[in-house]
This record gives C-alpha cells, sequence and structure tokens, in this order.
C-alpha cells in the first residue's frame, strides 16, 4: 500500500477519534518536515505511537512543491561531512545520537565532493519508507491551527502556515519573527552548453561541479544585468531582515562589482581540463539528483522575476538555452523568540503539559541543524513522558552549542547554524587545522562521556 492511501486511511481515522483519545504513550507531531521526521523516527524507534500532522498537499507553503515528506526546499546539499568544519562535527555528534535521517541521506547521496548532497527524491521516499515501516505510525494531511493540551512537538518550519504562526504568538505572548530568505534555480542538464562547461572539483578534489566559465567581458555584462533586473518583492528586506547564509545573488553582487567573483563565482582552484585556462569568474552547477540530469546553480538563490531570472542567467555562456525546471524564490522565514521560552531540550518552559518546538521555528538554521532539534527534541520529550529528566548536551558539541544559543542567547536573537564560533574556543593550539582538529576531538570525547551517563 503507498504512503497516500495509508494517510487517507489514516486521515479517516483521525476524524472518527479526534486526537482527544491520545495517551501518554502516543505524541503529536505537526509538521512533517526534516525536524518532524527525525523526531517521529527517534519516538516510533523509542516505542512510543506517533501521529503526525502534515497540510501538504492540501495547503501547500510557498517553497514546497511536493507532498513529500521531508522535502528539501532549496539546496540538495546537506554541507560537509569534513571533521575540521562545524557541519562535519555536528553530523559525527548526530551519528553518535543515532540520528536516522543522516543514515537515510548517506544512502541517497549524489556525488558533491566533500558534501553529503542527496538526491531529494529518493530522500523523502526513504524517510516516508521508514516512517511507515512502524505500525505506531499514522499521518493525517491536514492543517493544524490551534495547540491542544496533549503531549506534541510543532515542527511546522519556516513556512509555518498564517493561523498556526498566530496560534504560537498567543502561546508563547511574543511577536513571532521572521526574516526572508531566498531559494535558487534548477535547469535541465541537456540544456547546458557542454562546449562552454567542464566538469572539476576545485583544486583539482573530484570533478563533482560542472563549471561554467565567464571571461571578464561575460562577466561585465552579466554583472550590470544582474544588478539592473526587477525583483520579485522591492525593498520588503532592507531592514536588516535578510539572512546572510541565503543572500540573493543580485542583492550580493549590489555590494560590489567583484563580490561576487570571490564569493560563488571565485574562480580560484578551477582551470580547464584541456586548455588549462583559468577564468575570471566560474559559475558551478551541482547534481540534483544521481541521473544528473538537473542540476542547480550554487548560490545563486534569488528574488528577480522569472523572466528576468531566464534573461540574465542566460547570459552565462554555457547557459545560452537553459531550461529553467524551477525558479529562484524568496521567502519570508519564521521562527519564535525562543531565548527564556524554550529550554535546551526544546520544550515551552510554562507549558503545564509537554510541549517541544523544534526546527527551524526554534531558531535553529539550516537542514542538518533542524534534524538535529528534531532528534533533542524526541529525546527530551521521551524522558519527560518518561518521568526522567533531560540533562542539557555538553556545550563544547555543536549540539550541545546551538541548543544553548536557542534557550539562553542574550542580544539580539537570530537564527544559528552550525559553526565553530558557538563553541567555547580553544586557545592553546596555535595551528589552525590542528585546532579545528581539536574542536572534533573535545566534542567527541564530552558527547561519549555525556552518553555514558545519560542513556537517551
Ligand atoms: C526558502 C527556504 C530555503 C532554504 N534553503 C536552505 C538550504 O538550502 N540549506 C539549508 O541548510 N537550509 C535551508 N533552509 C532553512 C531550513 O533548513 C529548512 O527550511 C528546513 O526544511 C527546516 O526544517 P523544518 O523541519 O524546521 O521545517 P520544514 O522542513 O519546512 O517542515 C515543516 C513542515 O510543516 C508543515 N506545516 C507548516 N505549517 C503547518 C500546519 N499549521 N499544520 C501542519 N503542517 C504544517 C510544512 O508543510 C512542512 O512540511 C531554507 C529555508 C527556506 C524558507
Amino acid at each position: 500500500m503507498g504512503a497516500d492511501s495509508v494517510s487517507k486511511i489514516n486521515s479517516e481515522k483521525f476524524s472518527r477519534e479526534g486526537v482527544e483519545s491520545m495517551s501518554n504513550e502516543c505524541i503529536k507531531i505537526v509538521g512533517g518536515g526534516l525536524a518532524g521526521s527525525e523526531c517521529a523516527l527517534q519516538l516510533l524507534k523509542a516505542g512510543f505511537f506517533v501521529k503526525m500532522f502534515e497540510m501538504r498537499p492540501n495547503r501547500m507553503t510557498g517553497a514546497h512543491t511536493t507532498s513529500n515528506l521531508a522535502e528539501l526546499v532549496c539546496s540538495n546539499s546537506l554541507k560537509s561531512e569534513e571533521s575540521t568544519t562545524a557541519s562535519g562535527i555536528l553530523k559525527d555528534e548526530l551519528d553518535m545520537l543515532g540520528c536516522e535521517l543522516l543514515k537515510i541521506a548517506r544512502e541517497c547521496r549524489v556525488p558533491s565532493g566533500s558534501a553529503l548532497a542527496v538526491d531529494r527524491e529518493k530522500f523523502s521516499k526513504k524517510v516516508e519508507e521508514a516512517l511507515f515501516s512502524y505500525d505506531k505510525f499514522e499521518l493525517s494531511r491536514q492543517e493544524v491551527t490551534t495547540i491542544d493540551d496533549v503531549p506534541q512537538v510543532i515542527a511546522t518550519g519556516p513556512l509555518t502556515s498564517d493561523a498556526m504562526a498566530e496560534e504560537l504568538a498567543r502561546v508563547t505572548s511574543k511577536d513571532r519573527l521572521f526574516f526572508f530568505d531566498a531559494v535558487a534555480p534548477i535547469v535541465s542538464a541537456d540544456s547546458v552548453d557542454m562546449q562552454k562547461a567542464y566538469f572539476a572539483g576545485r583544486y583539482q578534489k573530484g570533478d563533482d561541479y560542472l563549471n561554467l566559465p565567464m571571461n571578464k567581458e561575460e562577466y561585465e555584462a552579466f554583472y550590470e544585468a544582474l544588478i539592473s533586473a526587477k525583483t520579485a518583492i522591492l525593498h520588503d528586506f532592507e531592514n536588516k531582515e535578510l539572512f546572510e547564509g541565503c543572500m540573493p545573488i543580485e542583492e550580493m553582487a549590489r555590494r560590489g562589482s567583484d563580490t561576487i567573483r570571490f564569493g560563488p563565482l571565485r574562480p580560484i582552484g578551477l582551470r580547464h581540463p584541456v586548455t588549462g585556462e583559468k577564468a575570471y569568474a566560474v559559475v558551478q552547477l551541482r547534481r540534483e539528483n544521481l541521473a544528473g540530469d538537473c542540476f542547480n546553480l550554487v548560490g545563486f538563490q534569488t528574488n528577480l522575476l522569472y523572466g528576468e531570472q531566464k534573461r540574465v542567467f542566460c547570459m552565462i555562456p554555457a547557459l545560452h538555452d537553459a531550461q529553467f525546471l524551477r525558479y529562484g524564490v524568496m521567502h519570508r522565514n519564521t521562527y519564535i523568540a525562543a531565548p527564556g521560552t524554550l529550554s535546551c531540550g526544546f520544550r515551552m518552559i510554562k507549558s503545564r503539559f509537554p510541549l517541544y518546538i523544534a526546527g527551524q521555528l526554534s531558531g535553529v538554521e539550516g537542514y542538518v541543524e533542524s534534524v538535529m532539534s528534531g532528534l533533542v527534541a524526541a529525546k527530551a520529550i521521551a524522558c519527560e513522558l518518561k518521568g526522567k529528566s533531560f540533562s542539557p548536551l555538553p556545550q563544547d558539541t555543536i549540539v550541545g552549542a546551538l541548543t544553548g544559543y536557542v534557550a539562553g542567547a542574550v542580544g539580539e536573537f537570530k537564527p544559528m547554524n552550525a559553526n565553530l564560533g558557538v563553541l567555547p574556543p580553544i586557545t592553546n593550539v596555535r595551528d589552525k587545522k590542528l585546532r579545528k582538529q581539536a574542536y572534533h576531538d573535545r566534542a567527541m570525547k564530552s558527547l561519549s562521556e555525556y552518553l555514558a551517563s545519560n542513556p537517551l
């Protein structure tokens, strides 16, 4: 039986039974995204019943395009796996904590150098298969607009429906917060002019990226067109509401004619494999799936009108006849003012029943970070329902530092992704590479000690 027919039966069951019939053994999860799916898998593994509510496809968000659970809305990259990077450390920590979505991601890997990139369709399909392999899992395709007093995890993400965002503002007695975020376009592989493109990794590391070189003249014409092209939302995000990590390419370009040439279009470490030529600027395309029949434009998140995207991006020589399978878009990104409201386990501190908020909505930023918060929320709510206390994770792990940030950040609160800056500094190792390794080793040691005394 397919996932859709199962969910249809389940949604009928839901309307008959309602959610009031839920016991302490049953946990409601609102939102079947990255955090919600990881949370559900953890709770199912621990023996709980899970009732998940996902509003798609009945109500879509501005960025999701399918009804799939755990849909990746933009890039298909889960970032670096190298142990000397913050996202690599985070992944090693999550492996130690038994993360389910990371395991699935590795089964759906597409070549992407040292990064973990996935075939997004396959990834969602496998997540759904994993969830439906448990008898104790039920899925209802409906929007949830109110928070009732049953044990639950709200993981409705940055594109939380308006009604739920209002409800959260009411429950937290705080205004909701938001910033703007953008998505990059995807082009079909057979529409790229391969005479003007070549496969290679930066510094001869593999050949996972399709590189589109530009000479000075071509770059300057492209640059001028880019900064003068028409955008879809005008000036709305000018009051510091733009997230730096997802800056639209045209906004970045407006900062100076070389800014993107030192950013996503940097030619450094790339030479044409046949001519040995170094280009003035290089656009990189990354595979969207294993078949390699579609590519996303790396770093090309954009807010340009669709027609303008076609006009301007087709000025990149290898893209003169590009067929756009998806245009870039820009979205509002909602999160709650978590410090003082959520605990280190993502629990609403003042709630009289087990109410948890996970995912990007809680103030973490990024795919893997959202998965992480779903995992931690699952462990914490499981502890609460079993009458055990949940100890915060060590601050010198990325998981512990991020959960600590969400619960207790001081000053202006903005969603935070994994980065070495959140960790207590290591000052006695001078060599940069060794220092990064030391952050990793310290985190691994702390986490294994934590797990030895706090079996989760
Ligand atoms: C446009 C955009 C692009 C992004 N690009 C990237 C990127 O490239 N890389 C990266 O690392 N991070 C990116 N992020 C940030 C973030 O990592 C992702 O949004 C991630 O999917 C967040 O996971 P989540 O589980 O919190 O939310 P989601 O994965 O969005 O899941 C939330 C789910 O809840 C559902 N839902 C919403 N409201 C309701 C309701 N009331 N009732 C029932 N269901 C509901 C939604 O349909 C959705 O399925 C992006 C965010 C946005 C908005």
